[in-house]
């Protein structure tokens, strides 16, 4: 008999966290984008994540890749899809149980989840930055226009 569906699952919660080797963890990986006009910037963390520390690296690189990835062209299309991949991923974590010493030991205190994304306020600027920058634009196209 292969190995059921169930039993890779449970395999999986007893996989430590990567940072604090708590239990129990999804594998899941959270992605950070960052635009430099011409240069861009791609991050990510790989898992397993505990929910806290799940929590928390979702939380960090999505509230800075909302402030710090729109410059740029390509940056600009591309920072609303790595701010979606997260979401999406988020959820991995978020339906997890509250972490709790793994049976092989080496535990440490897990992350600090922090402030809710929304609760931030680089997110909240970060999300009206594509309006921003192209307000910003028309207004210095039409300032240095001839006609
Ligand atoms: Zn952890």
């Amino acid at each position: 008999m292969s190995i059921s569906a169930q039993q890779q699952q449970q395999a999986a919660q007893l996989t430590p966290c990567r940072f604090c080797n708590n239990v129990p963890t999804a594998q899941t990986k959270f992605r950070g984008h960052r635009g430099m006009i011409i240069m861009m910037q791609f991050r990510h963390v790989d898992g397993p994540f505990c929910r806290d520390c799940g929590m928390a690296t979702f939380r960090e690189m999505t509230s800075k890749t909302l402030i710090q990835g729109w410059y740029g062209y390509a940056s600009f299309v591309i920072t609303p899809f790595i701010v979606l991949w997260n979401i999406i991923n988020r959820g991995k974590v978020a339906s997890l149980a509250p972490p709790q010493p793994s049976p092989y030991g080496g535990a440490r205190q897990p992350m600090d989840p922090g402030k809710r994304l929304l609760a931030r306020p680089i997110s909240i600027i970060g999300l009206f930055m594509p309006f921003i920058l192209i307000i910003a634009l028309i207004v210095i196209i039409v300032a240095t226009s001839d006609s």
